[in-house]
């Protein structure tokens, strides 16, 4: 596998093209199915949450943590976007392509003129969000 360099920008389809290539070499083909990759996937949520877990609310920026605690929060958040990317991939569907529609259709769910400031979801009585970009 080759590396990135600085300069280099990282893309959904470069981490796409080395999870291929990183399962290939490897003979895992076999193994990721979907629903194998989904399991992982949850399984890296798990671990990503076990950080979190007991910490109370933390401010963001996470000022007061160790260097040692965010290096392992970022190899957990990229363990959860390497699998996303890979399920993404064996299902066939262009990730990067069904995040920006989904941003689109969140910004007509939540007009900013109606939900600016409010964090109700947008089926509530008042039409209001709650930051989220669920469904
Ligand atoms: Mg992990």
């Amino acid at each position: 596998m080759t590396g990135v360099s600085d300069e280099e920008s990282v893309s959904l389809n470069l981490l796409r093209q080395k999870m291929a290539e990183f399962a290939k070499e490897r003979d895992w083909d076999r193994f990721h199915s979907p629903r194998n990759l989904l399991l992982a996937l949850v399984g890296e949520v798990g671990e990503l949450s076990e950080i979190f877990q007991w910490k109370g609310e933390v401010p963001k920026g996470l000022p007061d943590w160790e260097e040692e605690e965010k290096v392992h929060l970022g190899e957990e958040l990229s363990d959860v976007l390497l699998y996303l990317v890979r399920l993404s991939d064996i299902c066939g569907i262009d990730l990067g392509k069904a995040a920006l529609r989904k941003v689109e259709v969140n910004a007509i769910k939540y007009p900013v003129g109606m939900c600016k400031g409010s964090s109700k979801k947008y089926n509530s009585s008042s039409n209001g969000n709650n930051g989220s970009t669920e469904n």
